[in-house]
């Protein structure tokens, strides 16, 4: 790995180990909420706790903060897993928050019995309204005085569904008055009647957030804790709940927050994510045009080009957004690297070649790759009668076109020199045929003379008796706003592009015809693309990854 200066979070362990913490102490965690697919953003945070891991030779758990039954599946849990481990790294153990369940309730049964903690049994509303402002000090509630008995009988019998929901709730005392609007008494457990993915009905009251997840690093023994800035507020709180169980001599978790990350035209919200998914504006949480893990994986996206994004953006104390290009600029480099190249035509125009003798047909040699020596080469199939693309051609150009016209020559890639002859029209005007002449002594790698004799323009091309079809589909960017929720008035969903998605079909080289989904090749000249998922051998379906160069116009 390159030289580079240790990022603010890694300064944070270096100077904790420089006063004196034993290097084998270091243990992190990614912790996701299975309510939704990992997102881009979600890279970052993998790339963060994952990258430390290797970093310090430290292990990484994989937590799933799974205390919010009503909107966590196992399919969230699955998905998750296979995009960490697609990511490439390996967790030390799967835990889960919910796992912790019965040693958080046993702590808060402690907090009670020492008058740390309260059941109140009025509404929401109320607990709200006397919550007061960040100027003014709250109001206590009137069950704050409840006596000890009568509060460890009310916890249990939450904990044994003998409440509805919102009928009471267990808060910690702490002050009413902190200058921390979230040290005013927090809630630590909410009743909630609901199937969980891992408890199933076991319980019928679940911790909140606060409440487990710093326990959940305690028990964990998980050094360094790191969350996204907007949780800056609440390590205050995080350190008060570690104050009333941390035990001498143990590993006492540090909170540290860094900046979210956020990448032009699209969202990072599992919850925005998930309504374009359940309104259709998208095929699932996979579509290709997702900023989902999975979508990225789908639209072609190595997982070490988006790790090499993480990296270059590296992690900040500020948010800022990311523009896009910099992700499409990660993948087009490593697949450069690692693409093999072919030859499809995606807008065809059929091009004959007048005295190349009918019925005749040659197997040329093609390189695989040139930024590979390794890849080797493979044979492709030529003829008469051939497609190129219907913007290679011009009837009439000027002296700076270098693709096909009338009169001059090209080469076609891999084969020979032709020279533009005449065009068969229909009755509308509209070229239907090109008609050309080549040389048969040009041949590419022939190693005559005449193959050696430069010509301004190269084209892309299949044979048309060769060619196969394919489904290839085309993506545009999903929202055409920069910053689709940047603003709080306008539904994000108001910048959805209408034109995201065009579905084309394409003739590709014949080898292409048992291409397997995952498979990511470059169109010379074209792009990236990658066989979709929906591929099969009735019908190939290709997406486009990411063009060769950056056209987009902003
Ligand atoms: P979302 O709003 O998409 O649900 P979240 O923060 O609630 O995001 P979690 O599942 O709780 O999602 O996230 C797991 C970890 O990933 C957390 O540590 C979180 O801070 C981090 N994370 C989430 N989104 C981003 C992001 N955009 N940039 C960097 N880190 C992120
Ligand atoms: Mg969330
Ligand atoms: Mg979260």
């Amino acid at each position: 790995t390159e030289e580079r200066s240790l990022n603010f979070i890694e300064q944070i362990i270096e100077e904790d180990l420089g006063n004196g913490m034993s290097q084998d102490k270091l243990r992190f965690r990614f912790p996701p909420e299975p309510n939704g697919y990992l997102h881009i953003g979600h890279a970052s945070s993998i790339c963060l706790n994952f990258g430390l891991g290797l970093r310090y030779n430290a292990p990484v758990n994989l937590r799933f903060d799974d205390t919010n039954p009503a909107k966590e599946e196992q399919e969230f849990v699955d998905a998750i897993k296979k995009d960490v481990e697609w990511l490439g790294y390996e967790w030390a153990e799967e835990r889960y928050a919910s796992d912790y369940f019965q040693e958080l309730y046993d702590w808060t049964v402690e907090f009670i019995k020492s008058g740390k903690a309260y059941v109140d049994s009025q509404s929401s509303e109320d607990i709200a309204k006397q919550k007061g402002t960040p100027s003014q000090p709250g109001t206590d509630s009137p069950f704050r005085s409840r006596s000890v008995e009568e509060n460890l009988d009310l916890f249990e019998r939450m904990k044994n569904g003998e409440f509805p929901e919102g009928s009471h709730v267990l808060r910690a005392k702490i002050d009413m008055a902190s200058s921390n609007m979230l040290m005013r008494d927090p809630i630590m457990y909410r009743i909630l009647h609901k199937h969980h993915h891992r408890t199933g009905n076991n319980w019928f009251i679940y911790p909140m957030y606060d409440w487990a997840h710093g326990e959940s690093d305690y028990i964990e023994q998980v050094s360094h804790s790191f969350c996204t800035l907007e949780f800056a507020m609440h390590r205050e709180l995080y350190d008060w709940f570690l104050d009333q169980v941390y035990d001498e001599g143990k590993t006492r978790p540090k909170q540290r927050e860094f900046a979210r990350r956020n990448l032009s035209h699209t969202v990072v919200s599992k919850r925005k994510l998930l309504q374009l998914v359940q309104e259709g504006h998208v095929t699932g949480w996979n579509d290709p045009r997702m900023s989902t893990i999975s979508g990225l994986r789908r639209r072609g996206y190595t997982a070490a080009s988006i790790r090499n994004f993480a990296d270059t953006i590296g992690i900040a104390k500020r948010q800022n957004l990311i523009d896009v290009s910099l992700l499409e600029f990660c993948v087009r480099e490593d697949l450069n690297k690692t693409a093999p190249r072919v030859m499809a035509v995606l807008d065809p125009v059929k091009l004959v070649i007048t005295n190349y003798p009918e019925g005749k047909e040659e197997w040329l040699d093609a390189e695989n790759n040139p930024e590979d020596e390794s890849a080797g080469f493979r044979q492709i199939p030529f003829s008469r009668e051939l497609f190129i693309e219907q913007e290679d051609f011009m009837e009439n150009a000027n002296n700076k076109y270098f693709r096909l016209t009338l009169g001059k020559e090209v080469r076609l890639k891999n084969a020979y020199i032709i020279k533009g002859e005449s065009v068969i029209k229909d009755t509308d005007g509209n070229i239907i045929e090109i008609h050309c002449t080549y040389d048969e002594d040009t041949r590419s790698g022939s190693g005559s003379e005449a193959s050696h004799r430069k010509v301004k323009g190269t084209l892309h091309w299949v044979s048309i008796p060769h060619a196969v079809k394919a489904e290839v589909r085309i993506y545009d960017r999903l929202f055409t706003h920069e910053n689709p929720d940047g603003d709080k008035d306008v539904d994000f969903k108001e910048y959805i592009n209408p034109k995201s998605l065009e579905v084309i079909t394409g003739y590709l080289e014949p080898g292409l015809k048992s291409a397997e989904a995952g498979e990511r090749y470059q169109f010379q000249r074209l792009g990236y693309f990658c066989v979709d998922t929906d591929s099969n051998a009735e019908k190939l379906v290709f997406n486009k990854t990411v063009g060769l160069r950056d056209t987009w116009a902003k």
